[in-house]
């Protein structure tokens, strides 16, 4: 997935996660929000008026921009995953999360409590 960085007069047209910090992009050096927020838009999620059928991989898309890499979950993004989730069984959940190096335990405190190993990478 290509995701464009979405601040102005910014020309990258795919994050590429650093080798340093996995959530600043190699190319322009902004920060994966900067990034996340052109697929996000992309999803019409801020529009809750259109029903729309929600895919677990879609769920997978936008679970992993804002919970891979990282180890704590910003409280309205939190809001706008549950939202996700509640549409998905239990077993699509589990698997997304565990994909993301989560366990359902740290994402319902919304942060992981043990740093244990990094998620697999999932760009390629
Ligand atoms: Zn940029
Ligand atoms: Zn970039």
């Amino acid at each position: 997935m290509a995701i464009r960085c979405t601040l102005v007069n910014c020309t990258c047209e795919c994050f590429q996660p650093g080798k340093i910090n996995l959530r600043t992009c190699d190319h322009c050096k902004h920060g994966w929000v900067a990034h996340a927020l052109d697929k996000l838009s992309t999803q019409h999620l801020y529009h809750p008026t259109q029903v729309e059928i929600v895919q677990s991989n879609v769920v997978f898309d936008i679970s992993s921009l804002m919970l891979y890499g990282t180890q704590a979950v910003p409280v309205r993004l939190k809001i706008l995953l549950d939202r996700l989730f509640s549409v998905l069984k239990q077993e699509e959940v589990l698997h997304i999360l565990h994909g993301l190096g989560w366990t359902l335990r740290d994402y319902v405190r919304g942060y992981i409590l043990q740093v244990g190993s990094m998620p697999p990478k999932t760009f390629t």
